[in-house]
């Protein structure tokens, strides 16, 4: 805990403990979304299946990475990263969808709609702190970018479909 980093934030009229929460929050959706992209990963099979797969894998590893980034920050700030699986559930604002049907489209679509939740998730907080702590804007920006780059990623994949299906037609 950062004595000082907690006394810059306060100072400048930032909610310490609420701020603690709303990352612990992000930091329980992003464990999901790393098993959640893992998951889909492992059963995904159908077209889009060979590129789908590589992007999966590559996002579960960076939402692993934003978990161990909100951890380290909820850390300095005084807080306890939420460890216990169960809790995840409870405090995630996005959920998580379990890949139940293996068809690749459908665990595109559901990731799809994770990322998007992902991304207002992370405009809010951005919002909130309106700059007033400029270590944690900083790392909420820097996983924004990150988020709007899966949701790219997975659009792209969704037209290349979406053009394979009306050539065949
Ligand atoms: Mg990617
Ligand atoms: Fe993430
Ligand atoms: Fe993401």
């Amino acid at each position: 805990m950062g004595k000082l980093a907690i006394n810059i934030v306060d100072k400048a009229g930032v909610r310490v403990p609420l701020l603690v929460e709303e990352l612990n929050k992000a930091y329980c959706d992003e464990w999901l979304a790393y098993i959640q992209y893992m998951a889909g990963a492992q059963v995904a099979s159908g077209m889009p299946r060979p590129n789908l797969l590589l992007e999966l894998e590559e996002h579960a590893a960076e939402e692993l990475d934003h978990a161990k980034k909100l951890a380290k920050r909820i850390i300095e700030l005084g807080g306890t990263p939420i460890i216990e699986p169960k809790m995840w559930y409870k405090y995630s604002t996005c959920g998580y969808a379990a890949p139940k049907d293996p068809d690749a489209k459908i665990i595109l679509e559901q990731n799809l709609q994770s990322e998007r939740c992902a991304i207002s998730v992370y405009n809010k907080l951005i919002n909130m702190l309106d700059g007033r702590d400029p270590v944690t804007h900083k790392l909420l920006v820097k996983i924004l970018e990150e988020e709007l780059e899966h949701e790219q990623d997975l659009e792209d994949i969704e037209a290349d479909v979406k053009s394979l299906n009306c050539k065949k037609k």
